[in-house]
């Protein structure tokens, strides 16, 4: 009896989860190219987030440990360039991007960033960076604290970048370290290189949901229509924005492939 309880109890949570995404998707119309246009409707609600638990567990694999980049290259395959100190890595725009020397499948990833308390600009040019998924599909990293940094939402932190809203807004303010925990199913491929399945993916931001389950559709390009492209096993890779603002921070990075 109390397990059928249990059960109902889930099954209604998880249908008005589903729910919800739907209409946010539904409201995701694009007004120019259907492919990766920009959207600033519907706002997602700012929310204040709980603590978080981040200890990684016995069969992780840590990618960053405040100690170096060793498990970390340029994308040109040199040394990972970004600086460490005092435990956490802080990104070196002139640098580029950096991205693991191991490559992951599917997986669990967990990672901390922080946007420097003295961030400026604003829209896409305030705290820019990213966790490129397989390398290819950005969820975004960026200052969007209360709601206060105007951007397209579909590009706001925690979206899958111009694709998918986050269903909530729980960012902590600059200064402050927010959290993501992701599960991501990468895309399969048939042999031909058509799609076969496409990536999902799972966000909790700050220990709250901001995406469920929700499906990627292509390599999360700023310009061009998004589209996949056949790949295997890929590099985990962060973003060097080229904006303006003050370089942004990452700490306590481990993946747990499936
Ligand atoms: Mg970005």
């Amino acid at each position: 009896m109390k397990t059928s309880v249990y059960l109902t109890a889930i099954l209604l949570f998880g249908t008005a989860v589903t729910h919800a995404q739907t209409t946010i998707k539904q409201a995701n119309i694009p007004s120019a190219n259907p492919d990766n246009a920009e959207v600033f409707a519907p706002i997602p609600k700012a929310v204040v987030p709980g603590n978080t638990f981040s200890n990684a567990p016995s069969d992780a694999i840590i990618l960053f440990d405040g100690k170096n980049l060793d498990e970390w290259i340029s994308e040109d395959k040199s040394p990972a360039k970004w600086t460490v100190a005092d435990g956490i890595v802080t990104v070196n725009k002139k640098a580029g991007d950096i991205e693991t020397k191991r490559q992951f499948n599917s997986y669990q990833l967990h990672l901390e960033w922080r946007i420097p308390a003295d961030i400026t600009g604003e829209g896409q040019a305030r705290g820019n960076s990213g966790v490129f998924l397989s390398g290819r599909y950005e969820i975004q990293v960026l200052d969007n604290y209360n709601n206060e940094n105007k951007t397209y939402t579909n590009g706001m932190a925690g979206s899958v970048y111009r694709e998918a809203i986050p269903l909530v807004n729980p960012a902590k303010k600059a200064g402050e370290w927010n959290v993501y925990d992701i599960a991501y199913s990468a895309p399969e491929f048939n042999e031909d290189g058509s799609v076969k399945a496409p990536g999902h993916v799972t966000v909790f931001f700050n220990g709250v949901m901001v995406q469920n389950n929700t499906e990627i559709r292509g390599g999360t390009s700023t310009d061009k229509k998004h589209v996949y492209v056949k790949h295997g096993a890929a590099p985990l890779r962060l973003q060097a924005h080229g904006d303006k603002s003050a370089p942004i921070s990452y700490r306590n990075i481990w993946i747990r492939e499936e």
